[in-house]
């Protein structure tokens, strides 16, 4: 893509009303723009990021043998009066009325939506257990809508719902899925901890919140040392990986538990702020009895299937992630999600031999690269550059395009290497 061409409005002022890092830096790279408080308008550069996110995402879901669907955002009153949550869930609900006076919701969570598709065709103990997810736009009137993306009203969410015959079945499917989560943060390039949480307005009796650590973050952890170094991934085993994330301690301060706390070592015990990124939740047969969801059991006898509910904040992540990884000059992205790979900065825009060389770059890593082709001076090329992040900046000037060598910057370390076209190429590639 060339800059010259593209919407990547970036601001050289920090916006007012911006007050943590994530938010200013969404702003000034030019990522997204409000259009009503907590509502915003993802423009391309962040748009890339979001639609990344939501691929490694969705590629982890698909792994762990859950189906994707789509579930509209607007759903009927009807359904989650059933559940009796209409009047429970109070006035973070969006509550809208369609022209026939008919009660609707823009939707803030899927539980009864997703138990009344189900119901509608899975009659049988043999249709059972099922897993479900969709990556979809929700809406939640929060009263007070900050930090950017973090806690907006409209966000993106990936929503997973299982459905099992008994308890042991939808503890399989819990562990299955905290695995896969740990896979996807760890794909997107950072540390997400699960810790022990409470249930909420989804209700039951097990769950899980994974927190990104930033100063910045809205809850108090606590958590051993050693989670950091283990790396349970690698077991590969469901049981072995489960048993050792929910043996190390880890909590969030509403489940923190001093008597636990002090049987940590001392020199391992780590206290800081984490922004939530996913939970999990099982919470047994609360919509499937609710809503009278039963399947007929091998003895002929009604079973209420055992459920689960699994969220990440597919927008929430752009923010913890800058959260976690910025400096003073801005943002610096993971390889995985950034929304160029590469940047390739002309710094004699015009020279016969410069503009050939970047040009080439340019065609050669075609879409994932930025090429900043504008008539700018070179001091604003590096600091936008280091302001939105990219991974790689290939650095053409004309001294060095001359004698065929480029400049290649690592942003996260801020690493130079004189090298050839092609050495630089095959270094951005990886
Ligand atoms: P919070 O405690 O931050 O309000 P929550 O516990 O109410 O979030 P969940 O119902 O667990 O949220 O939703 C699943 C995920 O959706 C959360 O882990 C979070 O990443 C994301 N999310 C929830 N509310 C918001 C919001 N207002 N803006 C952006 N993302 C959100
Ligand atoms: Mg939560």
């Amino acid at each position: 893509m060339r800059l010259s061409q593209s919407l990547i409005p970036t601001l050289k002022e920090t916006p007012a009303e911006a007050q943590i890092a994530s938010h200013r830096l969404m702003l000034r790279a030019g990522l997204v723009r409000q259009m009503a408080s907590g509502i915003y308008a993802w423009l391309p550069a962040g748009h890339r990021v979001l639609t990344k996110i939501a691929n490694i995402v969705r590629e982890e879901q698909d792994a762990a043998g859950v189906q994707e669907m789509l579930m509209p955002t607007i759903q009927s009153a009807e359904l989650w009066r059933e559940s009796g949550r209409y009047d429970a869930y109070g006035k973070e609900m969006l509550r809208i009325t369609d022209r026939h006076e008919r009660e609707l919701l823009f939707g803030p969570t899927n539980e009864e939506m997703i138990t009344a598709i189900v119901r509608d065709s899975v009659k049988s103990y043999r249709d059972l257990p099922q897993m479900l997810y969709h990556i979809q736009w929700k809406f939640r009137d929060e009263v007070r809508p900050r930090f950017g993306v973090l806690r907006g009203r409209e966000f993106l969410m990936k929503d997973a719902y299982s459905f099992d015959l008994d308890r042991e079945g939808a503890v399989v499917a819990y562990k299955k899925m905290m695995l896969a989560y740990m896979r996807t943060f760890q794909r997107i390039g950072i540390t997400a901890i699960p810790m022990r949480a409470d249930t909420g307005q989804i209700g039951g009796d097990l769950s899980h919140e994974f927190h990104v650590l930033a100063p910045t973050g809205e809850s108090g952890v606590f958590y051993d040392a050693d989670f950091e170094a283990g790396d349970a991934l690698a077991t590969g085993d469901v049981d072995a990986f489960y048993e050792q994330m929910t043996t190390i301690y880890a909590a969030t301060d509403e489940k923190h538990d001093v008597a636990a706390w002090e049987k940590v070592p001392e020199n391992r015990r780590r206290e800081g702020r984490g922004i939530e990124v996913g939970q999990i939740f099982y919470f047994g047969k609360k919509y499937s009895e609710t809503m009278n969801f039963g399947v007929v059991g091998p003895d002929g006898t009604k079973i209420f299937p055992e459920m689960g509910s699994y969220g990440i904040g597919v927008s929430r992540l752009v923010g913890a992630i800058i959260e976690a990884s910025h400096d003073e000059a801005g943002i610096i992205w993971p390889d995985a999600v950034a929304p160029f790979r590469a940047a390739i900065l002309n710094l004699r825009q015009g020279d016969a031999v410069t503009d050939k060389i970047c040009e080439d770059l340019h065609a050669r890593l075609s879409a994932d690269c930025l090429y900043d082709d504008r008539e700018e001076r070179a001091g604003q090329k590096f600091a936008e550059a280091d302001l939105m992040g990219h991974p790689w900046q290939i650095i053409v000037g004309p001294r060095g395009a001359a004698n065929g060598q480029v400049e290649l910057k690592r942003r996260a370390t801020g690493e130079r290497f004189e090298l050839s076209v092609e050495d630089a190429l095959a270094k951005v590639r990886g």
